[in-house]
């Protein structure tokens, strides 16, 4: 079988890619771990750890509290690349705090209030954890009601599907652009469009789309959007997330935790909140200036890049892993579950089989890293700025054999606490 895909051909994907020196700008420890988890955190670009000691040896410790002069704009010029270079949006649409649940909170509260008359929450049943979580829990402080639409799997949000539960009594729409699971892409244009016509906000959670896939936001006339920054755009655990709210609804919307980095004339310290009028009244408190800081290497490197070659990057890498996994794990019996359309998933490659748990464990030990998700999926993530067509090569034949060679069945069948 494996003389079906010979390495040479990955080789030469290889030596045609054109953002192939990017690889070079992020730390790589083990060349021979195949790191096939870009989506859930990206690996560490070399110049985060220069800018990162640069903050802490020249601005923390050198100017200490003088530093703020310019640490209080970081978090907006940060948010402007993420806008212009990487989601589609203008200068002033998007700002990096807090993380994406509390962003998600933020904005939905906001969109809520924003609608008084309106009652009904819509998500969907495949939308990650977290967003169905906070929706669930607005629902209850509001006595509102969330109706959660069922979602295939793999083929990902249907636009019709949504399109026919949007009506007046609706009050927001929150969707996950790709999802998170199957990598399916949603369509952002028609849904939106859909929404707006039944005069429904809408909220997208950006998180596996950001440097994976180009975003539209103006192009689609998004309302509102979160997006995590650990993932593809590389900005380290737990890194501060961004939010984008479109230019001409920020000043009708209030963010429901009233913080004094949300204030007009900060340092004026009066005695009322009075927001600002743009895209700084969606901030809290303090940001973390080192996260940020990390936040704006990784967008860097992106913008750097460009969002449409990192596309036809991704496009490649995800087509020539759907290859190899149709002929290699087909016959094992695992079957794919990312959409096959080229435009219709993101950066990430799907499969499932019953005994996805114990071969994600198995994988890791034969130096292969993905993602085990629910109910009975494998999850490969291939970052274009840094995976190679030999490391998909590698690491699905890696794959290929342990589970010919029944390898997974000497690992626990029982899932751990993080997967
Ligand atoms: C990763 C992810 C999150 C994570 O949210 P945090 O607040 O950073 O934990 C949220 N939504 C989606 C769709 C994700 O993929």
């Amino acid at each position: 079988m494996a003389m079906d895909h010979p390495l040479d051909e990955a080789a030469a994907l290889d030596a045609a890619d054109p953002l192939a020196s990017f690889r070079d700008r992020f730390v790589v420890g083990d060349p021979d771990v195949i790191y096939l988890d870009g989506n859930s955190l990206g690996r560490t670009p070399k110049a985060t750890r220069e800018a990162i000691k640069r903050v802490v040896d020249e601005e923390w410790s050198g100017e200490l509290i003088g530093a703020w002069d310019h640490w209080i704009d970081l978090a907006r010029e940060t948010g402007d690349v993420i806008a212009t270079e990487i989601v589609g949006a203008r200068p002033g649409e998007v700002i990096v705090s807090d993380s994406t649940s509390v962003n998600l909170y933020k904005l939905a509260a906001a969109a809520l209030d924003a609608v008084p008359h309106r009652s009904v929450i819509i998500t969907d049943d495949d939308n990650f954890p977290t967003d169905r979580y906070i929706l669930q829990g607005l629902a209850a402080q509001r006595g509102l009601e969330l109706r959660t639409l069922t979602t295939d799997l793999d083929r990902g949000v249907d636009a019709a599907d949504v399109a026919a539960a949007l009506d007046d009594r609706t009050a927001l729409l929150c969707l996950s652009h790709v999802s998170y699971r199957s990598g399916a892409i949603a369509d952002m244009a028609a849904i939106t469009a859909a929404a707006h016509r039944a005069g429904v906000l809408t909220l997208w959670d950006l998180c596996h789309s950001a440097g994976a896939v180009p975003v539209g936001l103006n192009e689609c006339d998004v309302d509102l959007a979160v997006g995590c920054t650990y993932k593809y755009l590389n900005g380290g655990p737990g890194a501060p997330a961004f939010l984008y709210v479109r230019e001409e609804l920020q000043r009708s919307l209030r963010q429901p935790i009233w913080g004094w980095f949300g204030q007009r004339d900060q340092f004026a310290m009066g005695a009322d909140y009075d927001p600002a009028p743009g895209i700084e009244r969606f901030q809290v408190g303090t940001p973390p200036v080192l996260g940020v800081t990390a936040v704006r290497e990784g967008a860097r490197i992106i913008a750097e890049a460009g969002m449409p070659a990192i596309r036809a990057k991704s496009t490649l890498l995800t087509s020539y892993a759907l290859r190899l996994a149709r002929s290699w794990l087909e016959p094992l019996g695992f079957s794919v579950s990312t959409p096959a359309e080229d435009d219709r998933r993101g950066g990430h490659v799907t499969v499932h089989h019953p005994d996805a748990w114990r071969i994600a464990q198995a994988m890791r030990d034969a130096k292969v890293v993905p993602d085990y998700r629910t109910p009975d999926r494998v999850r490969l993530g291939l970052a274009p700025l840094y995976t190679t067509f030999a490391e998909v090569h590698t690491g699905l034949s890696r794959l290929r054999d342990l589970v010919a060679g029944e390898r997974h069945l000497t690992f626990d069948a029982v899932p751990g606490r993080v997967t």
